[in-house]
Parts: structure tokens; C-alpha cells; sequence
């Protein structure tokens, strides 16, 4: 170890190169190299300036190197890292206080990332299910289009079979519905259902929220035949819509809420929220992760929980939304050709490509790239705009300048 370090292996200088050399191709990362970031800013290794309109994929919520994260984080770092899950800590006892008091929940679970909280809920889910009904009850019913994670479970639970092919054999007893659909929700989601799990605003598949009489339906359902409704707030929640999770503005309240993302702004922390009645169906010995829960993450999420649930805090990212869709709106009526109209909630905004443009959308952020603007994408077709919640008047007008500026080139191109 001693002896790796003194040969200079973590100074040594990298490149993007390096990662075609080392690293599974499952990414084709852009070219530039982020060595360093602050707020909403983002420098590469050449000291080249971007400004950040992603947040990682909506995670860095508060900014990167949050002053107040970083002080957090770096007492805990000097005062406990980890202890297995034969012993508890205050930091996740109190984030446990936090999300049970912020939320419908009385209990939580603690992992790593949202495919590991999407798993526990759909686990969870059928173990109630098989407990309370039998075993006939272990239906998964799902969107299309929609994005759970990425384990054998979570990805084949998700409604987007690209990603799937060639892991066969799949885990049994899912459907798959189309999102926003209620006739054919009645239709799905008949006794045999444990769980429906549905995005109240669908991030991956397209920035498309949820119509509130559909997530109404779905609990209406739900209650008939006593599936259990998980909402994945895994990209949609921690104040990214205007609310601390999105469910909180639609009305409409699940049995299981999925976190992560900006949960640990950067950290990684993942969170499944429950009821009594149904959390105690993960008795001891029935499920767990060695980090999860750990004092680092849960301290970063105790901060982050505290900081972003306050009405101020929410109704600026309301008021900054605002902001930004009245820009997009501009931008789209300046230039029909290459945009649609804007949809999504809070600060997790798409921006469509119009016909002319279909699948371009990677094209478009590549040249907003390089003119010093990250932005996302949610498919071929959609432009994804998810800047930090803390995002200022200025760095919004900026973000239209370099968008324009853009267009213009992406256009002549
Ligand atoms: C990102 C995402 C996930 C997966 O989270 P990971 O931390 O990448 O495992 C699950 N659900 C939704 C809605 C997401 O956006």
C-alpha cells in the first residue's frame, strides 16, 4: 500500500483517455475531465469554467462543496465513519426523526442509491403482500418508460426493455402500463398485484409529471385491492419539484417513498420511507446493506433535510422554476423550429426538440457544452435542465444567454 503511494500512483496524471484504457465502457463520458466545483460551478483540467444546470442528474442540490455540507461531513469524517449494522448511530437516528417528521412515513430504511431503495420498497412490497394475502399476491405493476436503477430487479421492473436485453433470465410477475393511462391501470392491477410503483414525474423517460387524477386513481386502485403504492422520488424529491417531495403537492400519499439523489447532494444515501404496518414486515434478519445507514451519508442527509425543508428554501426553487420556464417559453417562441414547450415541476425542467430536431438532443447539450453550459438530456428527443436548487437570478440568465447562443450555432452547424 505504503509502497503504491510513494511510486506516485495517486498523482499521476489522467486523462479521458484513461477511461477507455481501465474503466467497463457502460458510460461515454464527455471530454473534458471536472477536476474541481463550487456552487454551480464546474472547472475541467484545463481550468476551463462551466456552469452546471445538471446537479450530477439532480443530486447536488445544494451546490458542489456546500459550505455547510462540508463542515458536516468533515467533523463526522473526524469523529466516526462506520460501524456494522450490529450498532446504530445518532446521525442516521436523527435523519430517521427527520424524513418521519417531514413525510406521511413512521419508518425508514437506509442504503446507498435508488436502485437499492427501489429494491427494498418492491421487497418490502411482497413480502407484506405474501404475509398478509399469500403467495398468489407477488404482481409488480409498473410504467412504461419509467426508470427504477439498474439491479437484475429494479431495471426489469422498469419500463424500458433497451436496457434488459441480454440479462434474461428475468424476475417473474411484472407488468408493464402505460404512465398516465387510468383505463389501463383498472385494467392491470387486479388481486394478484402486490405493488405498483410509479415516478410522480417521470425524470429519465422524458420529464413527464404524473396528471394528479392519475396518481389519485392509482391510490384509489390501490385500496381496492390491496396492492401496495410505491412512489420512486428518487430524482423527484428533496425539494426538487417545489415541494419536499413531490407526492406532498399532488395529494396523493403512497404506502412506500423511495429517495436518494440529492438526499446526500453527492454522498450516497438512499432511503426507503414506510408505514407502520407495513415496515414491519422487514423483521431483523430479513434485509439490510452493510453501508447503509453509515454516519457519513446520514449526516450529509440529516443537513440536507434540514437546509431544503423549510418553506423559504421551497418557495425559491417555486420562484427560480418560474424563472427558467418563462425564459424556456421565449427561447421555444424565438426558435419553433428546434424547440417544443417546456414541461416538468419545480426544477426538474424538459425541454422537447421539435420535429425538425428529433433526436438531436445530445447535439444540442454537446454545443451548449462547449460554449460553457452543462445540461442533460431525458432521451433522444429531451432536453433535461436540473440546476441546483440554489440556483441565482443571475447563473438563470446566464444559462439563457449561453442557451440562445447555442441554438444559434447549433442551428448553423
Ligand atoms: C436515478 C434514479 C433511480 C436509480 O438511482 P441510482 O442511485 O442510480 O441507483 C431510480 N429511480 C429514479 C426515478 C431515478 O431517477
Amino acid at each position: 500500500m505504503n509502497a503504491k503511494l510513494d511510486s506516485g500512483v495517486t498523482t499521476r496524471p489522467v486523462t479521458r483517455q484513461t477511461f477507455d484504457e481501465v474503466l467497463v465502457p457502460t458510460y461515454a463520458p464527455a471530454a473534458m475531465v471536472p477536476v474541481r466545483a463550487a456552487g454551480l460551478d464546474v472547472w475541467d483540467q484545463e481550468g476551463k469554467r462551466y456552469l452546471d444546470f445538471t446537479s450530477g442528474i439532480a443530486v447536488s442540490s445544494l451546490g458542489h462543496c456546500n459550505p455547510v455540507l462540508v463542515d458536516a461531513l468533515t467533523k463526522q469524517v473526524n469523529t466516526l465513519w462506520h460501524l456494522g449494522n450490529g450498532y446504530t448511530n445518532e446521525p442516521v437516528l436523527r435523519l430517521g426523526l427527520a424524513l418521519t417528521e417531514a413525510t406521511f412515513a413512521d419508518r425508514a430504511f437506509f442504503c446507498n442509491s435508488g436502485a437499492e431503495a427501489n429494491e427494498a420498497a418492491l421487497k418490502l412490497a411482497r413480502k407484506y403482500a405474501h404475509t398478509k394475502f399469500g403467495p398468489h399476491k407477488s404482481r409488480i405493476v409498473s410504467c412504461l418508460s419509467s426508470f427504477h436503477g439498474r439491479t437484475l430487479f429494479t431495471v426489469s421492473v422498469g419500463g424500458q426493455p433497451k436496457y434488459t436485453e441480454g440479462f434474461e433470465p428475468l424476475p417473474q410477475e411484472l407488468s408493464h402500463i402505460p404512465y398516465n393511462d387510468i383505463e389501463a391501470a383498472r385494467a392491470a392491477i387486479t388481486d394478484d398485484v402486490a405493488a405498483v410503483i410509479v415516478e410522480p414525474i417521470q425524470g429519465e423517460g422524458g420529464v413527464i409529471p404524473g396528471n394528479p387524477d392519475y396518481l389519485k386513481a392509482l391510490r384509489e386502485i390501490c385500496d381496492q385491492t390491496g396492492a401496495v403504492l410505491v412512489f420512486d422520488e428518487v430524482q423527484s424529491g428533496v425539494g426538487r419539484t417545489g415541494s419536499f417531495f413531490a407526492y406532498q403537492q399532488m395529494n396523493v400519499t403512497p404506502d412506500i417513498l423511495t429517495s436518494a439523489k440529492a438526499l446526500g447532494n453527492g454522498y450516497p444515501i438512499g432511503a426507503m420511507l414506510t408505514t407502520d404496518e407495513i415496515g414491519q414486515h422487514f423483521n431483523v434478519g430479513s434485509h439490510g446493506t452493510t453501508y447503509g445507514g453509515n454516519p457519513l451519508a446520514a449526516t450529509v442527509g440529516l443537513n440536507v433535510v434540514e437546509t431544503i425543508n423549510q418553506p423559504a428554501f421551497l418557495a425559491r426553487v417555486k420562484e427560480a422554476s418560474a424563472k427558467i420556464f418563462a425564459n424556456l417559453e421565449k427561447l421555444a417562441g424565438d426558435y419553433p423550429e428546434v424547440f417544443g414547450k417546456a414541461r416538468g415541476m419545480g426544477l426538474l425542467i424538459g425541454l422537447p426538440m421539435a420535429e425538425a430536431y428529433k433526436g438531436r438532443s445530445k447535439d444540442y447539450t454537446k454545443t451548449c457544452e462547449k460554449l460553457g453550459l452543462m445540461l442533460l438530456i431525458a432521451g433522444p428527443d429531451v432536453v433535461r435542465l436540473a440546476p441546483a436548487l440554489i440556483v441565482s437570478d443571475e447563473q438563470i440568465a446566464e444559462a439563457d444567454r449561453l442557451m440562445r447562443e447555442a441554438v444559434e450555432a447549433f442551428i448553423a452547424a
